[in-house]
């Protein structure tokens, strides 16, 4: 399989081929499909498996193709991730994979000033990228809704029960809107981390890698 095979918009294809990848790996073979067709995914799959193209080119395309996803700059794109770190990578990806498609992504993580996140919420964004208690105190302080949140990611789930976080997810859930795309990713799956996927996703489709 090429990703030329899968049927990408046009503004990704000619990203990957800027950025020379031809062929999908593992994950983003069994990902893509599904998520072009709009299913949820539950996904089990560590960080340098290609996990960040497999759900930025699916929802990229959404974004791109579909007409009722025009709807600019109103957070349609909510992507967790447990640190900063992890948080900064995928932004860059979604950058790299997103640079013919005119969206604009924006990263809010903790120990950076928050008002300069509000300024930057307040001018729109189409692809959030955060981790959840910075999330949630621009919530609560109106800076942000989830209200028109068409695509939603948690990526590395494993890592956010072990920081903590397990609280704040819940929590963002009760604000999401229910009909949306979710896609939900962790390294391993005990009982724990499947119990809490079970809350987000409806149907999935499963894959692992
Ligand atoms: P990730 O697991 O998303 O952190 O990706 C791991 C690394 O693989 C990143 O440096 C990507 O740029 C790279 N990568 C992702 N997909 C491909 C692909 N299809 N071909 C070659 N490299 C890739």
């Amino acid at each position: 399989t090429y990703f030329s095979d899968l049927g990408l918009a046009q503004p990704l294809v000619r990203a990957l081929e800027a950025t020379g990848y031809d062929t999908p790996t593992p994950i983003q073979a069994q990902a893509i499909p599904p998520l072009l067709e709009g299913r949820d995914l539950c996904g089990i799959a560590q960080t340098g498996t290609g996990k960040t193209a497999a759900f930025a080119l699916p929802s990229l395309h959404h974004m791109v193709t579909d007409a009722k996803y025009r709807k600019q700059k109103s957070c349609r794109m909510l992507v967790l991730a447990p640190t900063r770190e992890l948080a900064a990578q995928i932004a860059e990806s979604f950058r790299t994979y997103g640079k013919y498609c005119d969206l604009s992504v924006l990263t809010v993580v903790g120990g950076m000033p928050i008002f300069t996140q509000k300024k930057k919420l307040a001018g729109g964004v189409d692809i959030l990228v955060a981790t959840p208690g910075r999330l949630l105190d621009l919530i609560d302080q109106r800076a942000v809704t989830l209200d028109n949140v068409e695509f939603f990611v948690l990526d590395e789930a494993d890592q956010m029960m072990d920081l903590g976080f397990i609280h704040a997810l819940k929590r963002i859930d009760t604000l999401l809107p229910k009909k949306r795309q979710t896609l939900f990713f962790s390294a391993t799956m005990p009982k724990a981390i499947r119990d809490l996927g079970a809350r987000f996703l409806t149907n999935p489709v499963q894959v692992s890698v």
